[in-house]
């Protein structure tokens, strides 16, 4: 297990006792590479439109083959970067719903207005992808302020064309919102606000502003990694800011832990436990210790290969308050 080199901060692994173990995998979270047309403040992926990094054509003929080989796969979850723009999005989405899987895509939204990637909402609609989209913030300052100028008005136009094609009112169509707070600026933190009360204002002011609706919010902690550590580490408040999610550590949220269920794949075939995991290159591995990747699981065939999952210090962002995860909080 690792520790963020601090001596103030209390290792998490001290503090949830017992290393955390996987359960039945359900859930394959495959990041397509970190290609994005944004290249927003608080990405912990990094991605930009300068990155070239992606998922290579073999690559994802061994993610086709593990998706038709285990049947205890639920979900297949496609995020970036933005998916959509790896050639290999459309045929990893195919081959998930051929095979009666929940696909989500994890999209910006503004990619609609990108040239070439205009046929995407009728293209998620007639497959009927579960959506889930970023807007950190109902109010357009705050969004243009996180991810770019011009980033709110384009995700409405987005989001009133899902809208049109029955996402958010027909039960198979599902366009799920994320929100994320800002960044601290200064060491006055506070805990990502309840999910539903902060659901009820979103729904209301987009409803009244805009005539759009979606099904579900989901609040998001920002975990001390990538672009965020930097940018608190250059703020001088990274420690406290980990030590305050320490002091809101909820052993509760430890049962819901997305890493638990889910096996987290990078555009190299690298298997992690989770995304942030991935983020921070900390892969997975084989209790002899060797690490994990789609042509060893092929192999080996068996998903459930995992017995402690690797945690470190910014876990305590999935489990301060309420909880986090890419599904919003757990509890
Ligand atoms: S849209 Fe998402 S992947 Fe792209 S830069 Fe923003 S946070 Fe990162
Ligand atoms: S960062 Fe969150 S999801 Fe990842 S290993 Fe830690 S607790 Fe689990």
């Amino acid at each position: 297990m690792i520790s963020l080199n601090s001596n103030q901060i209390n290792p998490f692994f001290k503090k949830v006792k017992n290393p955390l173990n996987k359960q039945k995998i359900t859930v394959l979270q495959i990041n397509l590479g970190k290609r994005c047309n944004l290249a927003c403040t608080h990405c912990h992926v990094e991605a930009s439109p300068k990155r070239t990094e992606e998922l290579s054509p073999e690559i994802c003929q061994q993610l086709i083959q593990l998706i038709n080989r285990f049947p205890q796969l639920e979900t297949v979850d496609l995020t970036g970067g933005a998916p959509e723009m790896n050639y290999g999005f459309k045929p990893l989405v195919e081959a998930a719903r051929k095979a009666k899987k929940e696909v989500i895509v994890r999209s910006n939204l503004t990619i609609f207005f990108e040239e070439g990637f205009e046929d995407l909402p009728e293209y998620f609609a007639k497959n009927e992808l579960r959506v889930v989209a970023s807007l950190p913030c109902y109010l357009e300052d705050n969004v243009d302020k996180q991810r770019g100028k011009g980033v709110y008005n384009a995700s409405i136009r987005a989001i009133q064309k899902l809208n049109q094609l029955g996402y958010g009112n027909d039960p198979n169509l599902v366009l799920d919102l994320v929100y994320n707070p800002p960044i601290p600026n200064n060491n006055k933190f506070s805990l990502t606000p309840e999910q539903i009360n902060l659901e009820k204002d979103y729904k209301t002011f987009l409803k009244d502003n805009f005539d759009v609706c979606f099904n579900k919010l989901f609040t998001i902690t920002n975990l001390p990694i990538g672009r965020t550590k930097q940018y608190l580490q250059n703020k001088k408040i990274y420690e406290p800011y980990v030590q305050f999610l320490e002091s809101n550590y909820n052993e509760q949220t430890l049962d819901y832990v997305m890493c638990r269920n889910q096996l987290s794949i990078d555009y190299l075939g690298n298997i992690y436990d989770c995304d942030f995991n991935q983020m921070e290159n900390i892969p997975a591995t084989l209790p002899n210790g060797e690490p994990l990747t789609v042509e060893t699981l092929l192999k080996i065939g068996n998903l459930d290969v995992i017995n402690d999952i690797k945690t470190a210090d910014y876990c305590y962002g999935c489990t301060a308050g309420s909880g986090s995860s890419c599904g919003g909080s757990l509890i």
